[in-house]
């Protein structure tokens, strides 16, 4: 089977393939869910193979995405614990955002979100889980997004040049200029918001997320995401708040920056240029 026959399939049968990329993204979901679960204890995520909190190792038909957990209906058949809802979110998160990459980007971009929508659940999943997020992937996220900027310039809008090593060239800067940006705008606000709140503002792995998430999209998707990543994490922090304030308690819980941060970053990998265009139009009229 060669890339045309792939290509002729997907035109044939367009549902067929789109649940096939669902497929595929639960699949990295369930792969994730591993890493989540082990990167932050510094645990390989190879060896051993999947087992039970008790110890008991896992047979592969409990272990496919999203089914394994229903039919269990969360709880573990070797000892009854309760397994996480945390697991099918994850496997259905990232079958989602595969489905969404296949139709709706275009299939060298998509190749490119196979790497970098995983790796943003996955940094996401680890902060919700244990406010405690691995170097690794988010350096990863770093590397590999100037690299694809290498490889696919269309992925940050360059393909205005005849000669192909133009465009790369291109979209090389723009990655850096993106890593520059996210990192310093970020740098900055640590700072500021240190020295108004008086106590640790935001960790280096914002800074780290930050630095990725422009190097996929560029400095603009960088400003992006920090400004969007603001407003997410506000918004979903907002509920505990202001039951708190009823409650006439302190607030004491924290705004989920990492993932907000993710979440706007996977917003502008799809539909950045078209959104800043929708708003201008919006604000000029
Ligand atoms: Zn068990």
């Amino acid at each position: 089977m060669t890339f045309a026959d792939l290509r002729n399939f997907a035109h044939l049968h367009p549902g067929l393939a789109a649940l096939s990329a669902g497929a595929f993204g639960a699949c990295v979901g369930s792969f994730l869910n591993v890493c989540i679960h082990r990167l932050p204890k510094g645990e390989s995520i190879v060896k051993p193979g999947s087992h039970c909190a008790c110890g008991q190792p896992i047979p592969f038909w409990l272990n496919i995405p999203l089914f394994g957990w229903l039919f269990l209906r969360g709880r573990a058949k070797c000892c009854g614990a309760t397994i996480s809802v945390r697991y099918p979110l994850v496997e259905l998160a990232t079958a989602l955002l595969f489905v969404a990459a296949w139709s709706f980007l275009p299939p060298a971009k998509a190749v490119a979100a196979c790497v970098f929508l995983p790796l943003l659940v996955l940094l996401a999943g680890c902060d919700l889980d244990d406010m405690m997020v691995p170097d690794a992937p988010n350096f990863a996220l770093v590397g590999t997004g100037i690299l694809f900027a290498m490889l696919i310039p269309s992925m940050l809008g360059e393909t205005g040049h005849s000669i192909e090593a133009v465009n790369r060239f291109r979209a090389l800067i723009d990655s850096l200029l993106g890593v520059a940006v996210g990192t310093a705008l970020i740098w900055w606000i640590r700072t500021l918001g240190t020295i108004l709140a008086g106590r640790e503002a935001m960790g280096e792995a914002d800074i780290i997320l930050c630095a990725g998430i422009g190097a996929y999209c560029g400095w603009q998707g960088a400003v992006f995401c920090l400004f969007g990543g603001s407003v997410v994490g506000v918004v979903t922090a907002l509920p505990s708040w202001i039951i708190s304030k009823i409650k006439g308690e302190e607030y004491e819980g924290v705004v989920p920056f990492v993932p907000s941060l993710a979440i706007a970053g996977a917003v502008w990998f799809f539909r950045g240029p078209e959104l800043v265009l929708a708003w201008r139009t919006w604000a000029g009229s």
